[in-house]
């Protein structure tokens, strides 16, 4: 059964993820938007990239890392391997596979602007509903509504970025997840979809930068280019759908449980085993049985390594250990090292990172053979 994960995530640096150098208007790199709405977004292409990149770095297996496929560049593609597993593979060993996630675009829920009362954070119907916090809200076209809780006026209007609004009303009542800052969740205004549009896209960053020689290091001339990002302290949501198929996803667990078949193990149950993953030979020979057995325990062994004399699980990298070894700890762990390395960007450190606010409780299922 496939199973549903809602992410939140705040930006903590602008985040640029681009349409590819398109130039339009005043900013030369725009960032890629949703049809219709015309509000920026992350594509789901994207944190799929991300998380799988920092999922294999922080694992141990780089090679794994990237759309594969690329001569120098193939994933490992085994069916012990929980990257390959995971995200899927394209030309490895045990050929091409699909992988078990598919991970939405993320969309913002509730985005940044300045005012005279400092931050506030703003939202509209619109986006309320399609993040699933509830149906219903209205608000006035030219006005927005806001709490009166002490930290922003009740008896003026306030600025948003330029827009000056009155006041319509409080905030509707929202269920929001604790994990949003207190001082994002007192400070967040409702206005209309239209005007939410129109706010996000007048206050996104736009940023001057140049562009750097690879070569020499030093400033390219006439290489000043500007882009556009969403600011920092946005917050966005995303899901991320499970669906292990295959109900062979390698943890720990299934990995242990393997080799002891491999090793000790009977003939039609090491048949069974490799059989299911497409390693067993199409003629049943002796010696490429014996390879076939043998090939799959060097595959199980490269999913350790040794520390100080010691063999571990690679999965020992992930902080997912006592049978906690899941797709969805995979993907978090990743998300931990997004908020260092960022995602995407401009190519620089220090530019697009993200960090999780939120994940909805983790199911504990019972996995089967
Ligand atoms: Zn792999």
């Amino acid at each position: 059964m496939p199973e549903t994960h809602r992410f939140l995530i705040m930006t903590t640096d602008p985040v640029h993820i681009g349409t590819g150098g398109m130039r339009l208007g005043r900013v030369d790199n725009t960032i890629v938007r949703e049809p219709g709405t015309n509000l920026p977004k992350i594509p789901g292409t994207a944190l799929h990239g991300a998380i799988r990149a920092y999922a294999a770095r922080r694992y141990g297996k780089p090679q794994c890392a990237g759309r594969g496929g690329r001569e120098g560049r193939k994933h490992c593609g085994r069916p012990t391997c929980p990257i390959c597993y995971t995200f899927g593979s394209v030309q490895g060993e045990a050929g091409s596979f699909s992988g078990v996630v598919s991970i939405s675009d993320a969309r913002i829920l509730l985005f940044p602007v300045y005012s005279m009362v400092g931050p506030v954070w703003v939202t509209s119907p619109g986006v309320l509903e399609d993040a699933g916090l509830g149906n219903n809200f209205t608000v006035s076209p030219d006005k927005a509504k806001w709490d009166g809780n002490g930290e922003l006026p009740t008896d003026k209007p306030i600025n948003l970025g330029w827009l000056m609004v009155e006041r319509e009303d409080n905030f509707p009542s929202i269920q929001w997840p604790d994990e949003i800052p207190a001082q994002i969740r007192n400070r967040v205004v409702l206005v209309s979809d239209k005007l939410f549009s129109q706010i996000v896209n007048s206050n996104l960053e736009v940023r001057t930068s140049v562009a750097i020689n690879p070569e020499t290091g030093a400033a390219e001339e006439h290489a000043l280019f500007t882009y556009e990002a969403i600011p920092r302290a946005t917050v966005l949501w995303f899901d991320v759908v499970l669906d292990d198929f295959r109900n062979s996803f390698p943890s720990t667990a299934k990995l242990t449980e393997w080799e002891q078949v491999l090793d000790n193990g009977g003939e039609d149950e090491k048949k069974r085993l490799l059989k299911k993953r497409k390693v067993w030979p199409e003629k049943e020979e002796q010696d490429k049985v014996e390879e076939a057995i043998s090939r799959a325990k060097s595959w199980i062994a490269e999913e350790k390594y040794s520390e100080n004399g010691e063999t571990k699980w690679k999965w020992t990298k992930m902080g997912c250990q006592n049978g906690n070894e899941t797709i969805l700890c995979l993907i978090n762990s990743a998300l931990e090292w997004a908020e260092h390395l960022g995602i995407g960007g401009m190519g620089t450190r220090g530019f697009g990172r993200i960090k999780k606010i939120y994940c909805d409780p983790v199911e504990v299922k019972n996995e089967q053979n």
